[in-house]
């Protein structure tokens, strides 16, 4: 497996321009090393997607610190999702990279809490509610976040 070679245009990445503020998204979390957003992308209810600031499209392409942190940073989203949604299960992915036909290269995990009968495959047509309803999501987790 070659070494990651970063194929994103300067200034053209979506997740830095994310990152930087210059595009909206509902936050739920940031620390120096991540960024805890709600994906436009609801999988299902509550689904937040927890992103390595730095560039880096696997998991052996970050540093065992960014590693870490993502981690940290997706368990701290992950209890805050079973306060906030009380989901009956909780899938943790990652499907990053090339193979995983990405476009932005920050390894990145998704937290999808599961209700019901609800699968957890990242499948198109995706579920895309308006953004207050996002919104609403991640300020349920923001709730829960304030008072852990
Ligand atoms: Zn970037």
């Amino acid at each position: 497996m070659p070494k990651f070679v970063d194929p994103t245009p300067p200034g053209q990445c979506l997740f830095c321009r994310l990152v930087a503020g210059e595009i909206p998204a509902a936050r739920v979390y940031e620390d120096a090393r991540t960024l805890a957003f709600m994906d436009i992308g609801q999988v299902n209810p509550g689904h937040v997607l927890v992103a390595v600031k730095r560039h880096g499209a696997m998991i052996y392409d970050i540093t065992p610190e960014d590693a870490g942190a993502a981690m940290q940073t997706a368990q701290r989203v992950a209890l805050a999702v079973r306060e906030a949604f009380d989901p009956p299960g909780l899938t943790i992915l990652q499907c990053n990279g090339v193979e995983g036909d990405q476009t932005v290269f920050h390894f990145h995990i998704h937290v999808v809490p599961r209700h019901g009968d609800d699968g957890v495959g990242l499948s198109w047509p995706r579920k895309e509610p308006p953004m207050a309803q996002i919104e609403g999501y991640a300020e349920r987790i923001r709730a829960a976040l304030a008072g852990a």
